[in-house]
């Protein structure tokens, strides 16, 4: 049975309609993350799986029963749904033990006691049940708000950007500890994010949304090696965009040729290349000799990557220049001539748009 469904949602602030015919499902334990651009509707679909929203068409089941339809709804705190948002709002007057507590003031005093000191273990903070919210870090707070959330043993967990308020490295740690506490539990978890690399990092299956609709739902592998347009292949990441037509079958780009995909013969095509497809050399002798040769405008390390910015010799001057992205320390001069071979598996091709990028 699925833990969770969305079953033809749609939600609409007066003419505006921010959730389009959503249909998602959860199966149990499985971490899904809703991911979009601002705007696209992810945090009015958790809203609504939450009860937050009333619903206005469709239906939530969650473990098979309809928790909102169109004769019934649920109010949030009947749903057995855990929430975690941006702003942890812990109650500051309350101690860690009794802010995890809160949520468990129907049950005996015995296990509500086993089940605050269980939640605090696993998150790793029983060393602080005693002390007051404005005593921990951030970091610290978003921990306690995932035990709170946690304890009373929900059905679903649903998180809003709940690591959007800590620092980068903060960040890191917290969503690592996130992601083992939520697995440890077997908690089935709805998450929303505008991070490509954290809904990656956290998600067995992502829900790529645009304008209200799911545009794309599957493993974090499935939606990088194998997007269905060009605004998916380029909301993970700075990718390399060029147009084309189709020529017997293949387009041609700088870098050679491309497999069409099935794109009619003759039509005008999207070419998405990303910047790790582009294998660089560098050649010694000379730039005019092997095809798809580039030279080097800047190289800059990145960290675990270098990332260099080259100019085709086969296109003018003026046209937009591309990224590669290598693994490593590789700072190749100004000027200097590259061979490029192309990783075919990472190159798209989709309809042409009649100009610009889609998305
Ligand atoms: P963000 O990441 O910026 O929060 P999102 O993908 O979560 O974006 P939503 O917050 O679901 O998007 O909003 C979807 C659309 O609905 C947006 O255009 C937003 O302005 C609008 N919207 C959201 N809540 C309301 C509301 N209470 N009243 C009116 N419009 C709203």
């Amino acid at each position: 049975m699925s833990a969770l469904s969305l079953e033809h949602v749609s939600h609409a602030f007066a003419d505006l309609l921010a959730v389009d015919d959503l249909n998602l499902t959860l199966e149990r334990g499985e971490v899904v993350c809703l991911l979009g651009p601002s705007g696209c509707g992810k945090t009015t679909a958790l809203r609504v799986a939450a009860g937050l929203e009333h619903l206005q068409q469709g239906r939530v089941l969650i473990e098979g029963e309809v928790v909102a339809g169109a004769d019934r709804e649920r109010p949030p705190e009947d749903r057995s749904v855990g929430l975690v948002f941006q702003d942890y709002a812990l109650f500051p007057h309350l101690t860690i033990a009794d802010n995890v507590a809160f949520g468990l003031r129907r049950l005996p005093a015995a296990e509500r006691r086993q089940r605050v000191s269980a939640a605090l273990d696993l998150v790793g903070m029983s060393a602080s049940a005693g002390v007051y919210p404005h005593m921990l870090s951030g970091g610290q707070q978003q921990r306690v708000a995932l035990a709170r959330a946690l304890a009373p043993r929900p059905r679903v967990m649903l998180l809003d950007e709940p690591f959007s308020n800590l620092d980068a490295r903060l960040r890191q740690q917290v969503r690592d500890d996130t992601l083992h506490v939520l697995k440890r539990s077997g908690t089935t978890t709805l998450m929303v994010t505008h991070d490509p690399e954290e809904a990656m990092f956290m998600a067995d299956r992502i829900a790529l949304m645009r304008a209200g609709r799911i545009v794309q739902l599957g493993t974090p592998a499935n939606l990088y090696y194998e997007p269905v347009d060009a605004f998916v292949a380029s909301f993970f990441g700075d990718i390399n965009y060029m147009e084309g037509v189709v020529k017997a079958g293949e387009v041609a780009t700088p870098f050679g040729a491309v497999a069409a995909g099935g794109q009619p013969e003759g039509s005008a095509v999207q070419v998405l290349i990303r910047p790790e497809a582009l294998h660089l050399t560098p050649v010694e002798d000379g730039c005019a000799v092997p095809p798809h040769s580039v030279t080097v405008m800047a190289s800059r390390l990145m960290g675990r990557t270098s990332l260099v910015h080259l100019r085709s010799l086969e296109l003018p001057d003026t046209a937009p220049h591309f990224h590669a992205r290598v693994p490593g320390r590789f700072l190749p001069p100004e000027k200097q001539c590259l061979a490029v071979a192309l990783d075919r598996s990472q190159a798209f091709v989709f309809p042409g748009n009649g100009g610009g990028r889609d998305g």
